[in-house]
């Protein structure tokens, strides 16, 4: 399953950073084509309860998906229009420019 691995890699960073002090929170920017933040979140309470990091404050900015054309259109795309991707004007095939992202922007 995708959406375990991208919670475990946060994870190691977090462990790694509790070595040298206590980590209260971080910030993560996450693509919408990455994961929801909602199920990043409910996965990563579940697996810190009974764990150092139990109450760590998790801040999650969702990147919305969005995609382009050559010819200047650009759309943000919900998941449900993710089939649809032929640009309106031109029909050529739609490029996501924006969606992907996975950063650990802070620790604190
Ligand atoms: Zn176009």
């Amino acid at each position: 399953m995708v959406f375990i691995s991208e919670v475990y890699l946060v994870w190691e960073v977090l462990e790694e950073l509790s070595v040298r002090g206590c980590v209260q929170g971080f910030r993560l920017r996450l693509g919408e084509e990455v994961m929801n933040s909602k199920i990043f979140k409910d996965i990563f309470k579940k697996y810190s309860r009974g764990t150092i990091f139990e109450n760590v404050e998790v801040l999650v900015e969702q990147i919305p998906s969005t995609y382009g054309c050559e010819c200047g259109y650009f759309r943000n795309s919900s998941l449900s229009d993710k089939q649809n991707k032929r640009c309106p004007r031109c029909d050529d095939r739609l490029k996501l420019f924006r969606g992907e992202e996975f950063e650990l922007v802070d620790v604190y």
